[in-house]
């Protein structure tokens, strides 16, 4: 039987389905399993979009490691990448093996602004792991250690992208239509 989930009517093209997603997220797990062996972990992820990929993505590795979380609002009108961080990590990553996990890399200045500041803390190492990385549209140049798949330069949304805060819960990652926009109020009327 087909799911179907709200607001899923505005989704033109599902470009990357739920089954490749699982195939590439089980495959990175096992790079990163690999290339880390013998060695505990620290993932970060940038809340919300990242939430998704970090779950699966950490149920593929075969290691030690602990989860911490930043979230930061981006400035209105701002250039450069200027982001606040508006809930830092609980815990020091000093001398920590660190993964920054990102749903998806556009231009990279929120990610480079990201990198810079916890580098400054000194960890062990810093890689960067994204499920999407659309590299037509990148300003920054940022080292990617790991990376699911190269997407066009199209709103995405679904596996964690939303559009105003919603369709993160669909299992696919698809382009909308061209005048999508969601109905304002919930989605679904409830009850009288
Ligand atoms: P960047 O600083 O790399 O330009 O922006 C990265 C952030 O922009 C992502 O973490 C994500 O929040 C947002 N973003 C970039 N492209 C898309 C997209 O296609 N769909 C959605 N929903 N968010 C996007």
């Amino acid at each position: 039987m087909t799911r179907h989930y709200a607001g899923e009517e505005i989704v033109d093209h599902i470009i990357i389905s739920e089954r490749a997603i699982d195939e590439r997220v089980a495959e990175i797990g096992g790079s990163i399993t690999r290339e880390h062996e013998g060695h505990a972990l620290r993932l970060i992820t940038v809340l919300r979009g990242g939430l998704f990929f970090l779950c699966d993505l950490c149920r593929q590795i075969d290691l030690p490691l602990t989860l911490d979380f930043m979230a930061i609002s981006s400035f209105a009108g701002g250039s450069g990448g200027a982001v606040r961080i508006t809930k830092d990590l609980d815990d020091p990553i000093e001398g920590q093996r660190v993964i920054v996990v990102e749903d998806i890399i556009d231009t990279g200045l929120t990610l480079n602004y990201i990198l810079s500041v916890l580098r400054q803390r000194r960890p062990a190492s810093l890689e960067v792991c994204t499920l999407l990385d659309k590299d037509v549209r990148r300003i920054v140049d940022l080292p990617i250690a790991y990376r699911g798949f190269s997407v066009p330069d199209r709103f995405l949304v679904g596996y964690g992208l939303d559009l105003d805060a919603r369709l993160r819960n669909l299992p696919y990652i698809a382009t909308v239509h061209e005048d999508a926009a969601l109905p304002a109020g919930p989605l679904v009327v409830p009850d009288a």
